[in-house]
């Protein structure tokens, strides 16, 4: 069977939790940071800090999750790896200068692969309407805290700003 796109529009703006958000289909709040409040559009709420889900259909975790740990792996490997090479610098071993900077590029690489790049490769159908939201706070030195939250709407197909995946 053949597959179907993906299409993403991706929304980066500031919001205030405290409002939480309104689902761009319904106009269901959906309060974040505090356990979600779902209404049928909602696909996922990945809290980028922590690296997890606070609310996720099953048939999105399934495609996102491996693809995930994949990047995980490989990224935790590549630190293991650089970390080794640097070790061995400081210990005045003799390493080869190429295989540092592979290592380096592989890090930086891999480091600069970010939600919406997972997003793309990670296999799922349907039309994704992804806001990542970032509560920058009021208080002062107030740490920031974003959360990336997926709708299923069917209205972004044909929108210019939609990534098309097939
Ligand atoms: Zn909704």
């Amino acid at each position: 069977m053949d597959k179907k796109p993906l299409r993403i529009r991706y929304d980066v703006f500031l919001i205030d939790f405290e409002d939480g958000l309104e689902c761009p289909c319904c106009g269901h709040n959906v309060i974040v940071g505090d356990g979600t409040d779902a209404c049928s559009h909602l696909v996922f709420v990945w809290l980028y800090r922590e690296g997890v889900f606070d609310y996720v259909k099953s048939e999105f975790a399934a495609k996102f999750t491996p693809i995930y740990e994949d990047y995980r792996a490989r990224l935790k490997a590549a630190i293991i790896a650089l970390g080794d090479l640097m070790e061995a610098m400081d210990s005045e071993t003799e390493i080869d200068p190429m295989a540092f900077e592979l290592s380096r590029i592989s890090n930086r690489e891999l480091d600069e692969i970010d939600f919406l790049e997972l997003l793309k490769t990670c296999g799922y159908e349907g039309n994704l309407d992804v806001y990542d939201a970032t509560d920058c706070g009021i208080a002062c030195g107030r740490v920031s805290s974003t959360v990336i939250i997926g709708f299923e709407n069917d209205a972004i197909i044909g929108d210019k700003s939609v990534v098309l995946i097939t």
